[in-house]
Order: C-alpha cells, then sequence, then structure tokens
C-alpha cells in the first residue's frame, strides 16, 4: 500500500522518515492513536500546534483513502503541495482543474493510488461525488476547520451544516474533526452537528509561550508606530491587519512609500489579484501583507513573524485566530495591537445596523470582552487563556503586561479641564483636531471665522503637542467622559461634568504620553546561537530551490531548521539527519545541496 515498502510501519519511523521530526508535539500521539484505533475524535489545538500531521501520519498506515474537507481553496493547495513535496499522494478536486486533470485523479482514486483526497464542502455535497466516495475505499473523514460549522464561531460557513449527513450516508467511516476555536460554545456544536459517536475529545493547553504579546494605544493613525515596530522586523514575513478595505488601501501605500514590499489584500479585490498576493506571500516574495480578517484562515505558512493589528478586531476569537497565524514553527514571533477608543465607537456602529436584539447583544457583549483585554492591565496570556475556559499562571515575560507591570501613572485632570471646556465653549459640535487647534492657538482661517480665537481656551493648551493632545482625548472617550454623536461631534457626558468641576480626577499611563512608541522588546531568547550570516546564506539556497520546484519556501524546510543548521553546521548526512525537520525523504530531495553549502 504504501510507496516506500522498505519502512516498518510505524509511528515513530513514519514521523522522522516522512515528516522529519524527532518526536511528536503534545496530543499528535494521542490524536494518531485515537484514528488508528478505529474512534471519531476531536482535536482541539492552537494554530501552530501540529494538527495536520495528527491525521496525516495515520493515513499513511492504514489502507483506504482519507478525505479531507476544508474551507478554502487556496489552502487546500497549499497543503497537497506540501504533502506532495513530502512524497505523499494526495490531491484535490475542485473547480479549478479540467476535465482531464480531474477525470485522471478519479482514474487513480479507484486504482486505490491516492492517500490523501482533498475537496471542499461544496464538492462533497453533490452526489456525483458521494457516489465516487461509496465506490472506493475510505479510511476517515477529516473535517478541518470544523468551527465553520458552528453560528457560534467567527466564520460560519453554511455549507458545512450538510457535513451532519456524513454519518448517516456513510455509516462504517469514522470523522475526525480539527480546530484551534475552543469554546465551549463551538465545540459542543462540533460534537453534536457532525454526530461524533463516542469521540476521543484533546484539548490542547492554549498558551503558546512563543508569542510575545504588545498591545498599545494608538498614536494618531499608527503609521509612525509601525514603521518603528517594521524598522527592528526588516526582513522577516508578517501581516498587518486593518478595518477597513480603504485603510487597508492606506497603509499598504504608506509601506511603499517607505520601501517597504507590502501587498494590499481584502474581499474586494478580483480573486485573481487575490491569489496572485497570496501566492506572493506564501513564497517569500512577498514579505508584507496589509489585510482584512479576510486574509489568512488556515494559511500554512510558517515563518510568520509577526502579526500587527492597527486596530482592535471584532472578537477575542477572532484576535486570538489572527495572532495564531504568527510563529507556527514554534520561534519567536512579536503580534502587536494597536487600539482606540474610536475603534469601539466605530465598531458599536456596524453592530448597531443589525436588527436582531439578541444577536447584537451577543455582538456587543464580544466587543466589550476584546476591548477590555486591550485595556487591561494583567496577564495578556492568562486572560486569552481564561476567555477559552483554560487556567494558567501569568506569562512572566511573554506580554506587556508582565514586562511592564508598574507603570507610572500621571494626573492630567488639568488638561482634561482644559479639554473639556474648549468643547463646552465652542458647542459641542467639533470634532477632535479641531478642538485640539483651538487648545493649541493655531491660525486656522476656520478657527477665526467662527471667532474661536476670543476664547478663553484658545492658546492655552501648548505645553502639549498635538499628538499628546489627541492621547488625551482618547483617555476622555475610554472613561467616558466624552461622547461622538452622529455628525462625529465630540459632547460632553455626565462623567465629563464630573471632571470639569473638579468633582473627578483623570490620570493616564504616563508612558502613553511620551509619544514616540518605545518598539517591543523581545523577551524570548533565540533557542540556538546561531550564525545569522550563514543562516541567511541557507534561506537564499531555501528560496532559490523554492523557486526551481514552485513550492513555498517553509515546504523546503522551516526557519526553524535552517537556524538548527546554521548552529550545527552538519558536514555528514548522518549529522544531517539529527536536525529537527530533516528526514530521509526530505534529504533525498535537498540535503546534498544544503550539505555542499556547509562544507564550504
Ligand atoms: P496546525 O494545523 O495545528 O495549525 P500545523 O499542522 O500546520 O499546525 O503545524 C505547525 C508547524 O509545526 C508546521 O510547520 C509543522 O511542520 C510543525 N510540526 C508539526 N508537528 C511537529 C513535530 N512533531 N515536531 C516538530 N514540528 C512539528
Ligand atoms: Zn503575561
Amino acid at each position: 500500500m504504501q510507496d516506500m515498502p522498505t519502512l516498518s510501519p510505524d509511528k515513530y519511523r513514519l514521523l522522522k522518515d516522512r515528516f522529519g521530526f524527532n518526536a511528536f508535539r503534545p496530543l499528535q500521539e494521542e490524536a494518531v492513536d485515537a484514528i488508528m484505533e478505529g474512534r471519531d475524535l476531536l482535536m482541539i489545538l492552537p494554530t501552530g500546534g501540529g494538527k495536520s500531521l495528527s491525521y496525516q501520519l495515520p493515513a499513511l498506515l492504514m489502507e483506504g483513502t482519507t478525505v479531507v474537507v476544508s474551507p478554502l481553496l487556496a489552502l487546500m493547495h497549499d497543503q497537497v503541495q506540501s504533502l506532495k513535496a513530502q512524497g505523499m499522494r494526495a490531491e484535490m478536486l475542485s473547480s479549478m482543474q479540467t476535465g482531464e486533470q480531474s477525470g485522471d485523479i478519479l482514474r487513480r482514486l479507484y486504482a486505490g493510488e491516492v492517500d490523501f483526497l482533498y475537496l471542499s464542502p461544496e464538492r462533497l455535497n453533490t452526489d456525483g461525488m458521494r457516489q465516487v466516495l461509496s465506490d472506493i475505499r475510505l479510511n476517515y473523514f477529516v473535517i478541518d476547520e470544523a468551527h465553520c460549522i458552528s453560528e457560534w464561531g467567527h466564520e460560519f460557513r453554511a455549507d458545512y451544516r450538510a457535513l451532519s449527513q456524513l454519518r448517516d450516508l456513510f455509516p462504517g467511516v469514522n470523522i475526525a474533526a480539527f480546530t484551534a476555536t475552543a469554546t465551549p460554545h463551538v465545540r459542543d456544536d462540533i460534537l453534536r452537528l457532525l454526530r461524533l459517536d463516542n469521540p476521543v475529545v484533546l484539548q490542547g493547553g492554549l498558551f503558546r509561550d512563543n508569542l510575545q504579546i504588545t498591545v498599545r494605544h494608538r498614536i494618531k493613525d499608527g503609521y509612525d508606530q509601525l514603521r518603528n515596530f517594521l524598522d527592528d522586523h526588516k526582513d522577516e514575513s508578517g501581516i498587518v491587519y486593518a478595518f477597513s478595505r480603504k485603510s487597508v488601501e492606506a497603509v499598504a501605500n504608506f509601506l511603499r512609500q517607505r520601501g517597504y514590499a507590502a501587498e494590499a489584500y481584502h474581499a474586494g479585490m478580483p480573486t485573481e489579484e487575490r491569489n496572485r498576493v497570496f501566492h506572493a506571500f506564501v513564497h517569500d516574495e512577498v514579505k508584507i501583507i496589509v489585510a482584512t480578517i479576510a486574509f489568512g484562515m488556515g494559511i500554512d505558512k510558517s515563518n510568520i513573524r509577526y502579526v500587527f493589528h492597527m486596530s482592535l478586531p471584532k472578537t477575542v476569537e477572532n484576535y486570538y485566530q489572527e495572532i495564531g497565524r504568527a510563529g507556527r514553527d514554534g520561534d519567536h514571533a512579536d503580534v502587536v495591537m494597536l487600539f482606540g477608543a474610536q475603534d469601539v465607537i466605530q465598531q458599536k456602529r456596524f453592530v448597531e445596523m443589525n436588527e436582531d436584539e439578541t444577536y447584537k447583544a451577543h455582538l456587543m457583549q464580544k466587543l466589550n470582552a476584546v476591548h477590555r483585554y486591550a485595556a487591561s492591565e494583567t496577564c495578556r496570556h492568562q486572560q486569552l487563556a481564561a476567555y477559552f475556559g483554560d487556567s494558567i499562571a501569568p506569562c512572566g515575560s511573554h506580554c506587556d503586561n508582565c514586562l511592564e507591570p508598574d507603570y507610572e501613572k500621571r494626573d492630567i485632570t488639568t488638561e482634561a479641564q482644559m479639554l473639556l471646556s474648549a468643547v463646552y465653549r465652542t458647542g459641542q459640535r467639533f470634532g477632535k483636531s479641531y478642538l485640539v487647534d483651538v487648545l493649541r492657538g493655531s491660525r486656522e482661517q476656520k478657527i477665526l471665522a467662527n471667532g474661536h480665537d476670543a476664547l478663553s481656551v484658545y492658546g492655552i493648551g501648548e505645553s502639549l503637542s498635538k499628538k499628546q493632545w489627541f492621547v488625551v482625548l482618547d483617555r476622555m472617550l475610554e472613561i467616558g467622559a466624552l461622547d461622538v454623536n452622529e455628525h462625529h461631534g465630540l459632547v460632553l457626558t455626565e462623567a465629563g461634568l464630573k471632571v470639569l468641576k473638579g468633582a473627578e480626577p483623570v490620570l493616564i499611563r504616563a508612558d502613553r504620553l511620551n509619544v514616540r512608541a518605545k518598539t517591543v522588546k523581545k523577551a524570548a531568547p533565540e533557542i540556538f546561537d546561531y550564525d545569522t550570516e550563514l543562516f541567511e546564506t541557507l534561506r537564499a539556497l531555501r528560496f532559490e530551490i523554492a523557486q526551481e520546484k514552485g513550492v513555498p519556501p517553509y515546504v523546503v524546510f522551516g526557519d526553524k531548521t535552517l537556524k538548527e543548521m546554521a548552529a550545527v553546521r552538519p558536514q555528514t548526512k548522518e549529522r544531517m539527519l539529527e536536525v529537527n525537520g530533516v528526514g530521509e525523504v526530505k534529504f533525498e530531495r535537498y540535503g546534498e545541496a544544503f550539505l555542499a553549502l556547509l562544507r564550504e
């Protein structure tokens, strides 16, 4: 059955020879065993935890074809490529192929020559496909991104619902479901809707200690903060998430003008263009993708070194999934979120547009939760774990709140009163730029025309820069001293009146007023003390080989594997095989080229 009959069908041997790994990661072996024992399985593991191997390895030890259902064509395509690169017999059937191509795949399916068949749910739901599947020998179904079946998740897909019929249509075939979304609601939906029978449920810890989390208040549009951050991440791949298509375009332009290889990605772009950008990113030809949340579901690229949010994500679920795309190889990655009170106001407007009151309340609750997280002062990892029902100790050094627990506070009551007074005296109808201009005594035509240069507040705020005033203003919105009316004008609230009368002091984290944003310090030490120059050379070789073979670079070897090579400089095949990530199959394909370079 296997096309490498010399191997003993032993899971540890396969792990090394086919996948190149020296050991299983937590829960992988349990998943493999469950599948081998013919049990249904639900595996909940954070992104990067190693779900794919958990269903790919047992397939190689069993007779028949494994059907993998996955929601996105681009994603499927990558996985099939990557399996093929490891010498496995994987195919996908989709609308992208010609009749001739799919005819050939069908022929090989019937001949028992396909170990992995990737299908979209739409395809699986057709009568023709179901007929094919009942004709051939199946070993089990894999439902990837299984949370798409639940309306409680954040990526509900109507066509996942029909997967409920699998149990009746293929009664003897086991089902293994995989997801990274761990809320109890979603888990229960998956178990119920897929009708899993006495399943093995494996849920991994949520703590990913290779992610360094930072959350900062956004200063103005956040562009300077983004640029400062990127200065420290020049040659690395990363994703920048922005809220709207318009802001995606604007950020991408900003970066390109400053010489960064950045591309925009959002649902408003033509499919072809989107595919091109996706491909270029996966193949390391484009380093930075600026995207709306339309980008990245299940993306396989393992060497994404940072995820940068320009504004507050919609929910904690979204946030966790989005930052989960960084550092899937287990190596250090930075995740940074910028947010401001403005984000909440903006998103509330969208929530308000819903008619259904229950749903609206549900969305509001999610929005408040993610805002609380952003504005919080305790361990970020601990909060995320708690949100998904897990409890862990504070991380100590993998988040900003653990690194800077005793920040200094500054009393800004006087500045707050100046600002509130300016709002009041100009008639509670102007936006923030105008108000700050009044406070700083600008000679702006509009101010003079309105006669606002005659107000007592005119020019009294020159001690703070414009940027600092925006921070003060953000703080006013956060504590609810100001609100925004439907014409974007700032208005006073009850709480604001109290501040104005001196009945309520206003405090702020002192560092927020140091508006040149600190760049994030790297807390996690590199695992290997490797030669960075050699690493770059190895990377260049990897890029060349990947281009030549038409596969993404990480499919050749992961960053971590290259770093280990750069550290131990193996000179022989035997030493090379000891490097984590190098197996027999990969050595056959790429090993010599790397050895030759290392021997130089
Ligand atoms: P998930 O699907 O859970 O998000 P993947 O299956 O894509 O995660 O695995 C993430 C990364 O971890 C990949 O780069 C993969 O090659 C690597 N990986 C998986 N299993 C192991 C293992 N046992 N040892 C080392 N690396 C592994
Ligand atoms: Zn922490």
